[in-house]
């Protein structure tokens, strides 16, 4: 067992410290034009992990000429190899389970036991899309005697993804892998604090078949990301990230008439009524907020629990909360790894001061944990839950991207339903109740994308997920994703002789 992780740590140790953390026709390369140097910190010790210049107009242009090219290849590619091509990276993706986990890790902070949860569900993605492309037929519609239609749908062309740094890998294979079953060719620009994955993930591609260009890799910081979103030849921009860098991108993609899929920020609501099944919403309200260190953009971060059971529910939320182990998240055992920089934990840490000072109570958590050497340099907060927190308050109203926990109670379902409602987002939101007809009363009218009844933070790749309001556009997943990476063609075919009325005379 040692032996093996020394293997894999080694492995990981290769991948960070080779040359060049750009992906552009089948092999990693420095940009011709370096800009601005980029340093990863390794979160769980606040060590450099690796460091590589940000990239220019130049090799943007480089990175998208080259799915330009291989697009011609793998868009005439039928649909049976490349589904197949795809769930042999679902394999590969299996087979590379401990190594990619570890490589998420240095990168991110979160525990192992969550990463190689993370990449199993990429595994997931590139098989089920794989899976369900050959299936996808066009149209055959009747129109008039002998004339007919026929409606097929056609991949977009190259596709620009940009990724934020929660869930690096999964990030980047919910685009890629149906933008690619599709028949489309990517280049994918991974967030500037977790480069790692989205790279490893370029050889797996190259091994199992994917033309070479076909996924690119290209680093760099928002500068790089404008230079991908304004270039021509990118037809669509699939975003991972906060609202204000949306907007951006939408506006980006808006002066080219590009398609645009956005996945945004949210302050879900879960609301626990008093019939709920106590134990499952505790566990339930962890998955919830505590996850990667809190950095989740479907977190339900106000939980609202009905008044008759809120002193019960919260010693309990209390005594699981403490239960948690802040820790290497390298370590088997540990539930809460490292924040991923140094200014968001300081960030997260405001939120709580901010808190405090409009009156709330910090129950439990909401400091930095110093961890021994090597990992006194990471940023290790306790999670928290607040009380005495009112709709009104700062911490309630924005997106913390922390493990902070709102805790408000309610009396009524009409009440909590238009309190979960006052906000500008719609990403998530979950209802705990035994009462089904209350359950289902409750999700037809929140205003979000997803929502779950008894449970909290699951999003298999075979099911939609995305967001209302202002929590993005589009779609990704299920199969409602792949009108999101094509687009319609119709065929009228003339069964006869052309009827043009008066316009023609014998
Ligand atoms: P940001 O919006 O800051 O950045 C996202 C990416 O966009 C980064 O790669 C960033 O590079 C890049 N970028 C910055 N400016 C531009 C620009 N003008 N044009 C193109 N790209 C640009 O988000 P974070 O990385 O901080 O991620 C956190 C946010 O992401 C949270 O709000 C969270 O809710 C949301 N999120 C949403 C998810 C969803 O599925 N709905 C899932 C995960 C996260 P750089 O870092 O150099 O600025």
């Amino acid at each position: 067992m040692e032996a093996r992780r020394a293997l894999i740590r080694r492995a990981v140790n290769a991948c960070c410290s080779k040359q060049g953390f750009n992906y552009i026709d089948g092999k990693r390369c420095e940009p011709t034009e370096p800009k601005q140097p980029i340093k990863v910190i390794e979160p769980a010790t606040g060590l450099l992990l690796c460091s590589f210049p940000s990239s220019g107009e130049r090799d943007v242009a480089n990175a998208v000429a080259s799915s330009k090219r291989a697009f011609a290849q793998w868009s005439q590619t039928s649909c049976v190899d490349r589904g197949r091509i795809l769930m042999k990276a679902g394999s590969k993706i299996r087979d590379n389970l401990d190594f990619l986990a570890h490589l998420e890790v240095k990168d991110n902070g979160k525990p192992i036991w969550e990463a190689r949860v993370d990449i199993l569900s990429c595994a997931d993605a590139f098989e089920y899309f794989g899976g369900v492309i050959p299936s996808i037929a066009g149209q055959y519609i009747p129109v008039e005697g002998d004339s007919f239609a026929l409606i097929s749908r056609e991949p977009l062309g190259v596709v620009a993804g940009i990724g934020a740094w929660n869930f690096p890998l999964q990030t980047c294979t919910w685009k890629v892998a149906p933008a690619l079953a599709c028949g489309n060719t990517f280049v994918y620009k991974p967030s500037p604090l977790t480069p790692m994955t989205a790279l490893a993930l370029a050889d797996i591609l190259v091994e199992v078949g994917v033309p070479k260009g076909a996924y690119n890799v290209i680093q760099g910081d928002g500068d790089t990301g404008s230079l991908l979103c304004y270039h021509p030849d990118v037809a669509k921009v699939s975003f991972t990230g906060s609202v204000s860098t949306g907007a951006k991108v939408m506006a980006a993609a808006a002066a080219g008439i590009k398609k645009v899929t956005l996945e945004l920020g949210g302050k879900s609501p879960l609301i626990i009524f008093e019939d709920a099944d106590l134990k499952n919403a505790v566990k339930a309200t962890l998955m919830a907020n505590f996850l990667t260190q809190g950095e989740v953009c479907s977190n339900g971060t106000r939980v609202f629990v009905q008044k008759g059971i809120y002193k019960e529910f919260l010693k309990n939320l209390i005594e699981a909360t403490n239960k948690l182990k802040i820790g290497d998240p390298f370590d088997e055992d540990t539930t809460v790894g490292a924040t991923i920089t140094k200014e968001h934990a300081e960030k997260v840490l405001s939120y709580i001061e901010s808190a405090k000072s409009e009156g709330a109570t910090v129950e439990c958590g909401g400091e930095r944990c110093l961890l021994p050497s090597p990992n006194d340099g990471g940023y290790y907060l306790s999670p928290c839950v607040l009380t005495s927190c009112t709709d009104d308050m700062k911490v309630v109203k924005e997106e913390v991207f922390g493990s902070v926990l709102s805790l408000l109670t309610f009396s009524e379902e009409d009440e909590v339903i238009t309190r979960a409602n006052a906000t500008n987002f719609g990403l998530a939101g979950g209802v705990f109740t035994k009462d089904i007809q209350r359950a289902f009363r409750v999700v037809k009218r929140i205003q979000a994308g997803t929502l779950w009844i008894n449970t909290y933070n699951l999003y298999p790749p075979f099911l939609p997920f995305g967001g209302y309001k202002q929590s993005g556009l589009g779609r990704e997943n299920g199969t409602a994703v792949l009108e999101q990476y094509t687009q319609t063609k119709t065929v009228y075919v003339e069964g006869g002789d052309v009827d043009c009325g008066p316009l023609y005379q014998e």
